[in-house]
């Protein structure tokens, strides 16, 4: 196996036990209210919440976070952070460099050329990110908007897809409910990254299985990383500074882990089961929504509720070997 950039450094892909794949770690609360407004205490938080993986075989959780927005500040000097976490939780910790959606993207981003932004990621795989001395391992989770591809978001999907010939790193992508799977691919592809370094994430907020089997038979992965969260709000924008008074409406959907644990049971009997990741997303500012799965068993939840459903459909260990420990650590290797 090959090496892997953690927040503390170079591992062994075979070292990283099984792997917690697109998490936010310093976004475990819905804000810093505990310790009167500190830092300090989202990474107390975060060092109890991953002792719940470490103690079922997790050995590496991936943070996804991008510049400004799920615990990431917009310069990247927090990612220090994660280097803290890991050292204080035993666990190696993996982080991602990206931007989110246009609607929350940073300025010094929104005003970057391709090649700027590109050099931007490059150097956070090689220098680290912003001034934190944490070097990215992954770019992600790279962002389109809910049903189209914004000409920022573009610009940064062609970013990333050359920070990846120049590094190897891997691409994992956040579609906003599902929506442009296809067409990121084509957008990373068209600018020559290689399919095998790709996951499209969030796979599992549509559970169509032709959408899905449409992505692995071109040669990426998929992720899917919502396992727990079962009632959504449409968040596609941050909060507006002041909101008028009154009523307004709200868009929400359900989706049931029976359809993920039924989704994914089918795609690894179809001969799919080697580029599919699971993961939770598991934030504090959403967990209101879940409080059965993510609210009572936190990062537990994957291996003590949805594995077994995993089992039931059939799904054998050595899947779920190939699913929690051998597929991360091969995207993580990138394609190096
Ligand atoms: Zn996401």
């Amino acid at each position: 196996m090959g090496t892997v950039t953690t927040v503390l450094g170079e591992v062994d892909g075979a070292q990283l036990g099984r792997v917690m794949p697109h998490e936010h770690l310093l976004s475990l609360l819905p804000g810093r209210w505990l310790s009167g407004g500190a830092q300090d205490d989202a990474i107390e938080v975060a060092v109890r919440a991953v002792s719940a993986l470490r103690d079922r075989g997790f050995g590496t959780v991936v943070d996804l976070s991008p510049y400004g927005v799920v615990g990431r500040d917009e310069a990247g000097a927090n990612a220090a952070a994660l280097a803290e976490i890991s050292h204080r939780s035993g666990l190696h910790i993996v982080s991602g460099t990206a931007v989110y959606l246009e609607s929350y993207a940073p300025a010094w981003a929104r005003a970057a050329s391709v090649s700027e932004l590109a050099a931007r990621l490059v150097s956070d795989a090689g220098e680290g990110i912003g001034s934190s001395g944490v070097r990215a391992g992954v770019f992600g989770e790279q962002a389109t908007s809910l049903g189209e591809i914004t000409a920022f978001e573009e610009r940064m999907l062609r970013a990333a897809a050359r920070a990846q010939r120049e590094t190897g790193l891997s691409i994992m992508t956040h579609t906003t409910h599902g929506t442009m799977a296809q067409e990121q691919l084509d957008v990373l592809l068209g600018e020559g990254a290689d399919p095998a370094g790709i996951v499209i994430g969030h796979v599992d907020t549509q559970l169509h299985l032709d959408a899905a089997r449409r992505i692995l038979d071109r040669g990426a992965g998929i992720a899917i990383d919502t396992i727990g969260k079962q009632t959504w709000d449409f968040f596609l924008g941050p909060e507006p500074a002041r909101r008028a008074d009154g009523e307004f409406a709200k868009r929400s959907f359900f989706r049931a882990d029976e359809g993920r644990a039924d989704m994914v049971a089918t795609l690894v009997a179809e001969g799919y089961g080697d580029r599919i990741l699971l993961a939770q997303d598991l934030t504090g500012a959403e967990l209101w929504m879940n409080p059965g799965t993510h609210g009572a068993w936190g990062y537990a939840y994957l291996d003590e509720v949805f594995l077994p459903m995993l089992a039931e459909r059939g799904v054998s260990a050595e899947a779920v070997d190939r699913l929690c420990r051998t597929n991360p650590a091969r995207v993580l290797e990138g394609i190096r």
